[in-house]
């Protein structure tokens, strides 16, 4: 890249462009999880979506590996690289709800909580990421599980449209009618397929208020609150999403959770919750009727960004005995008390969704993160090894397969192909129609098929 190529840049994106002499450059390459630390050659933070096509022809002209960054939540870092260019999204966050039509328009660089904000002032919402400073944009293309997911289906389920910058500088627009096969391999095919410059999102009525919060037991009953969970879950309403995590209270002691949110009739969900607040001798309860915002909130400080993180992610199809009796010996011996195991099933609307409809096909079971957070480098080991030994544990009780959007960076091509299940073919083949030379390759990466 000269200094010339840069300056003629400079000059067409109308964004900021950060170089590593600008001051901002370390905050700027930052992203959520502090185990990535790269240094790409520039940031590009565009402003519009001719911004976007000028940074895609600079990065094609002078051979730069192009990243693109919304919310920077990937834990593998995929959000950035090493001597190439980040579009960095965070300049473009502008949402626009349409209260009568009930549909919103999101800039690639919002954050579920300014999405819940604007679309909340109208009684709306969506089914969202369940920390407030996730992207909408990596989260939405992976699929996106969330605590209104059994009412309305995940987050790929309720995208209408998106505008869309192709490898080759074009923008066009994807829905149900304009480039249909896009619009498929979008929902669910992750960063591979183009640059989404804005999201066009079906809502609905929720709230203001729902039934939220969790309810905290004490670890050595883990086993028997997973059980009833388990059972509880099997004809709960659409309503209720609920997840159980293994994880470590605020008083130091390990325990055993159920975060919830039932999103309908209030009076209804108070008695739809009854049984799991008689359950056991909780520690602490904390379920209730709360603002919709706030639910969207109550995950958000136990994952702090900045932290160092490794994390590993599997389906499991219930949780059978023996699947309990392996997460809680594990969560036994975790090494940080900011570590948690997570179980989030996909289920209600979510789960009736044929796998093939979308890119997403993981319509069922529960998502299963097993989540390191620590503080201190130099237990970098211990907390990485306890997380794939876990993983290992799990994996003669699995239902095979893996959310793309908690893919490691250490995962090799049979991992992705399991995150992509039997799409992954097909999303192969528009790959190569839409992408052929893979310049959106940092991702978890289909490689365009080979011309029949
Ligand atoms: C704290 C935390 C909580 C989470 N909670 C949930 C949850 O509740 N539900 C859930 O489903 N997932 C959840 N996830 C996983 C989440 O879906 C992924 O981390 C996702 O990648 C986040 O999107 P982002 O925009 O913040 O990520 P980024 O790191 O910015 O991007 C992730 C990927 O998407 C690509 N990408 C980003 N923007 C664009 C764009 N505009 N066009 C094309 N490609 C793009 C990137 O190139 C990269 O490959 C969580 C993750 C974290 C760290």
């Amino acid at each position: 890249m000269s200094v010339e190529a840069l300056a003629r840049f400079r000059a067409m994106h109308k964004g900021d462009v950060i170089t590593p002499e600008d001051g901002r450059y370390d905050q700027a390459r930052r992203v959520w999880n502090a185990m990535i630390d790269k240094r790409p050659a520039l940031i590009a933070r565009p402003r519009t979506p001719s911004d976007v096509v000028e940074a895609v022809r600079f990065a094609r002209a002078n051979n730069l590996a192009v990243a693109v960054r919304g919310g920077a939540h990937s834990i593998a870092g995929r959000s950035t690289c090493d001597d190439g260019i980040v579009i960095d999204f965070c300049d473009m966050t502008a949402i626009r709800v349409d209260a009568r039509a009930k549909t919103a328009v999101a800039e690639a660089g919002a954050r579920w909580q300014d999405f819940d904000r604007e679309t909340q002032a109208h009684g709306l919402a969506t089914t969202g990421g369940t920390v407030g400073d996730t992207g909408i944009a990596g989260l939405t293309l992976g699929g996106g599980f969330g605590w209104l997911e059994g009412r309305f289906g995940m987050t790929v389920d309720n995208l209408l449209a998106a505008d869309v910058v192709l490898a080759n500088g074009d923008r066009i627009r994807a829905s149900a009618s304009e480039n249909p096969d896009l619009f498929w391999a979008l929902r669910g095919g992750g960063g591979n397929f183009g640059i989404v410059t804005s999201f066009t999102y079906q809502l609905h009525d929720v709230g203001p208020l729902v039934i939220g919060g969790l309810v905290i037991h004490p670890f050595p009953r883990a086993a028997e609150v997973l059980a009833f969970y388990n059972e509880f879950m099997r004809t709960a309403p659409d309503e209720l999403v609920a997840a159980a995590v293994l994880m470590t209270a605020p008083d130091g002691n390990k325990a055993c959770a159920i975060a919830l949110c039932y999103s309908g009739d209030v009076s209804t969900g108070e008695k739809i919750v009854a049984p799991l607040k008689a359950f056991g001798a909780p520690v602490v309860d904390l379920i209730g009727p709360m603002p919709y915002t706030a639910q969207q909130g109550l995950l958000d400080q136990a994952m702090p960004p900045n932290l160092l993180n490794y994390w590993k992610a599997e389906f499991v199809r219930e949780l059978t005995p023996d699947v309990i009796a392996t997460a809680v010996e594990a969560y036994a011996s975790v090494p940080s008390p900011i570590s948690s195991l997570l179980f989030f099933p996909i289920r209600g609307a979510a789960s009736r969704v044929a796998p093939d409809a979308t890119a997403f096909p993981h319509r069922g079971g529960f998502h299963t993160g097993i989540y390191s957070l620590w503080t201190d480098p130099s237990h970098n080991n211990a907390n990485i090894a306890w997380v794939r030994q876990t993983w290992s544990s799990l994996q003669p009780l699995i239902a095979g397969g893996v959310y793309v959007n908690e893919l490691g960076d250490d995962e090799g091509v049979d991992r992705v192909l399991l995150a992509y299940g039997g799409n992954f073919e097909r999303l192969s083949r528009i790959k190569a129609a839409y992408d052929p030379d893979n310049i959106f390759c940092l991702n978890a990466n289909i490689a365009p098929s080979a011309p029949a």
